[in-house]
């Protein structure tokens, strides 16, 4: 066999394989027997020694508690974050303290620990050594994976070894391996169902390029759903309750003899469902109508992704299947009649991501960057703004790589160091958003407030990790920080966000325009008090006294934060200092008249 330098690597929840280009074609990469697939799962000896892929797989039956699988619903993830799917994940989880309040999730098993990353650095190692181990990899993700999420990816590759050319999305890889980039231009939408999840993406090819328009999904959906109903439904014959059976022998060979009835029943017509003592014929009708309404909610994924696109499925010019589900006529036959024409089927539904990376891998490796790929970032990304508002630097759906900058400036005297928390999400104000991550600019020489200009400029790689950096102008003193998300999101999570930030959008405006009126009157106030200082002595007791009261009632309304109220005490406050404001001025004119800079007469207190 060639044995490739560069692979590109479908790691899956269910099985990860590599693929390489040889000549120009790309071909997935086999071991003896002609598997391509290297079942994502891993088992643990009491000796220590380590089973991974299908020497783990099989080992599972006889010893589920030491087996591990599903391991990349957990990458980039927190305890706080899998909560919702803790009662689905067999594995016992905890988390430990690690750097800079970050918290790392680890898997306990048989009294050892190890990250997510770790665990599936040991699959791609396995996968790597079947491809001759080559040094060099893209790897792919779903389209929704967050920050933490690739970043772990990233990780697990590096710890096996690997040199991470690029992190792919999965549907991109898809396009790639139909060669749908050579088509110029149009639509095109990827239907995954795989074991455990469902994502429906929506492709805007343009001039070879492909862009991510939007994504959908359930992370509850799959191959294993349908293993479950079957299973079920023989469960209820033999009179099983399945919600409180503990026997884990007797549920894992139920799971396994229902995927092999499904399977059975993509190629013929009826197959028998069989375990020890028990003994069923399933005809493809009944897995049918079983099936039906898990595919009806993914088409509804498929027709919220094309909303959020502003598609409908007539737009759509190219449809790809990817994932293992697919191979089920019954699914075949609901996306054809959906999208209104034949999806694309010819490459095996397991290896086309992994084909489409090796493409991408290809690319990249011989310097042929002619395609780039483009995708967008899920989330807005952003800084707080004195006062807990969100101000967002780089917008929801924007085409990575990109980059975005806003202007800071101090706001108290003096002040040598500005904090930057850097925030992922749509709402107004960051408390209801998710804090990436946080720095500190500090050796700004000391100057009147709102005179440092302190550009924050977020870049965002072709890889969707985010870079944040923060320079002031004056000084030249810089800091930066290379994100790495404290916890991940899930694309339903994800989902909850957008729809939150439309729900709250107006109760967030007006919290918003709170935090603005009552920085404004801080401001306001402080200043006042300077120039009081300076000039309190030339005001008439009248302007004196109302700029008292109304500079009490402007802090009882920022206290109280009543929008109204806190809008009327302001502009009452901005009346009765105008008098003050214009004795001000006069100075400020004739020390510049004088000659003196803007500077000076700043750093003078006037
Ligand atoms: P993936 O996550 O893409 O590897 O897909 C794995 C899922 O595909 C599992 O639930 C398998 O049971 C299912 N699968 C694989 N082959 C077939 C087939 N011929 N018919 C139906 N389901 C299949």
């Amino acid at each position: 066999m060639t044995t490739p330098t560069v692979v590109g690597i479908d790691l899956g929840t269910t099985n990860s394989l590599a693929a390489f280009v040889l000549n120009g074609v790309p071909e997935v990469v086999r071991d003896a027997s002609g598997n391509a697939l290297v079942p994502s799962c891993l088992s643990f000896h009491p000796d220590g020694t380590v089973l991974v892929g299908r020497a783990a797989r099989e080992r599972a039956l006889a010893d589920p508690t030491h087996t591990i699988f599903s391991v990349k619903r957990l990458m980039g993830r927190t305890l706080a974050d899998l909560q919702p799917d803790l009662p689905h994940i067999p594995h016992q989880l905890v988390e430990r303290d690690a750097e800079a309040g970050r918290k790392v999730l680890r898997v306990t098993i048989d009294g050892r620990e190890f990250t997510p990353e770790e665990l599936s650095a040991m699959i791609l190692k396995e996968v790597r050594k079947r491809a001759g181990n080559p040094t060099k990899a893209v790897i792919t993700v779903p389209a929704y994976f967050d920050d933490a999420q690739r970043q772990a990816t990233r990780d697990a590759g590096r710890i096996a070894g690997l040199d991470v050319l690029r992190i792919i999305n999965e549907p991109t890889a898809a396009a790639l391996a139909y060669g749908l980039h050579t088509k110029g231009t149009g639509v095109v939408a990827v239907y995954d169902l795989g074991g455990g999840t469902f994502d429906c993406s929506i492709l805007q090819l343009t001039d070879s390029v492909f862009k991510v328009l939007s994504t959908n999904g359930d992370t509850h959906l799959g191959g294993d759903d349908f293993d479950r109903a079957i299973m079920s439904m023989a469960a209820k014959e033999m009179g099983i309750d399945l919600t409180t059976t503990k026997d884990a022998w007797l549920l894992q060979h139920l799971r396994d003899a229902a995927e092999k009835t499904k399977i059975a029943l993509s190629s013929s017509e009826t197959a028998e469902f069989a375990i020890p003592d028990f003994r069923r014929t399933f005809t493809r009708a009944e897995l049918d109508s079983l099936l039906a309404p898990f595919i009806d909610r993914s088409l509804e994924k498929c027709r919220k992704a094309l909303r959020d696109a502003e598609l409908t499925p007539a737009d759509v010019n190219e449809v790809v299947l990817v994932g293992g589900s697919t191979r089920i006529p019954f699914v075949r036959r609901r996306v054809a009649e959906f999208f209104g024409r034949t999806p694309h089927t010819d490459l095996n539904p397991d290896e086309v991501v992994a084909l489409g990376a090796a493409v991408q891998a290809d690319i990249l490796s011989s310097g042929r960057r002619d395609r780039l790929l483009l995708d967008v970032i899920p989330l807005s990304l952003g800084v707080e703004t004195l006062g807990g508002a969100m101000d967002r630097i780089i917008e929801r759906n924007t085409t990575v790589p990109c980059t975005g900058t806003t202007r800071y400036s101090t706001h108290k005297d003096n002040q040598t160091a500005i904090l930057v928390n850097i925030y992922q999400g749509e709402r107004e104000v960051v408390a209801a958003n998710k804090l990436l991550g946080q720095f500190k600019l500090s050796g700004i020489p000391p100057m009147p407030a709102g005179f440092p200009v302190v550009l924050i400029t977020f870049r965002v790689d072709a890889n969707g990790m985010l870079r944040v950096s923060a320079k002031e102008e004056r000084s030249g003193v810089e800091a930066a920080v290379e994100v790495k998300a404290a916890h991940g999101l899930s694309q339903s999570e994800v989902e909850r966000l957008v729809l939150e930030s439309v729900e709250h959008a107006h109760e967030d405006f007006a919290a918003r325009r709170v935090i603005e009126f009552r920085r404004k009157g801080e401001s306001a106030l402080d200043h006042m008090t300077k120039a009081l200082a300076a000039h309190g002595d030339k005001l008439t007791h009248e302007q004196r006294s109302a700029i008292d009261v109304a500079s009490a009632e402007l802090r009882v309304a920022m206290s109280a934060g009543d929008l109204p109220t806190l809008e009327q005490a302001n502009a009452a406050f901005e009346k009765v200092i105008l008098p003050l404001a214009e004795l001000q001025m006069n100075v400020v004119t004739s020390a510049l008249l004088r000659g003196k800079t803007e500077g000076e007469v700043l750093a003078d207190g006037v």
